[in-house]
């Protein structure tokens, strides 16, 4: 099968299969992200109720996604030890929710089911005027403060797919 990655944590994480939890504020871009990564198109998405699943084959990789609606973050921690990898979801151009996002990235890195998996932090919709940079993004977070390996950071697009891969791929490494 030519999967060279290290055992992880988390059901079926034997071999390649890894469980990747979409964790972000509403209307972050989680579901559109999904669907883009799934289908490569964009779609119109209704606000997530419940849990989004979706399975993608990526390199020799089995990933499932799990998109849980940003509405209930309190339901999040119930997934936590079960993943494999966490894709945090970021509207890059609500600057007024960057102080939220930024407590519940706080919670997140140390939370007890989610010290050793990898995460990833996208700066999403890049494509809207005003969205801040990825620079600008990971300063209002404080991003350096967390002292974390496997922790990366990356911008992109979930409408026009711009830095999608190039994200899955950083993510990708982070098991190797
Ligand atoms: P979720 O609540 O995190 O699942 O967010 P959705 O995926 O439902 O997206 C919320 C809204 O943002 C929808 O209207 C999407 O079409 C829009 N959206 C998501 N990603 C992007 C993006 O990269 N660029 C733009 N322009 N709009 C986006
Ligand atoms: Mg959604």
């Amino acid at each position: 099968m030519g999967c060279n990655f290290g055992k992880t944590k988390g059901e079926g994480a034997a071999g390649s299969d890894k469980k990747i939890l979409f964790l972000g504020l509403d209307n972050a871009g989680k579901t559109t992200l999904l669907f883009k990564i799934k289908d490569d198109e964009f779609k119109d998405t209704v606000p997530t109720v419940g849990l989004n699943v979706e399975q993608i084959t990526y390199k020799d990789m089995t990933l499932t996604l799990w998109d849980v609606g940003g509405q209930a973050r309190k339901l999040w921690k119930h997934y936590y030890d079960k993943v494999d990898g966490v894709i945090m979801v970021i509207d890059s151009a609500d600057m007024d929710r960057m102080k939220i996002v930024q407590d519940e990235l706080s919670k997140i890195v140390v939370e007890p089911g989610l010290e050793t998996v990898p995460i990833l932090i996208m700066a999403n919709k890049q494509d809207l005027e005003g969205a801040l940079s990825q620079t600008e993004v990971s300063e209002l977070l404080n991003i350096k403060e967390i002292s974390r390996k496997n922790l990366i950071f990356h911008s992109c697009s979930a409408k026009t797919g711009d830095g999608l891969w190039e994200g899955l791929e950083k993510l990708s490494k982070l098991w190797i």
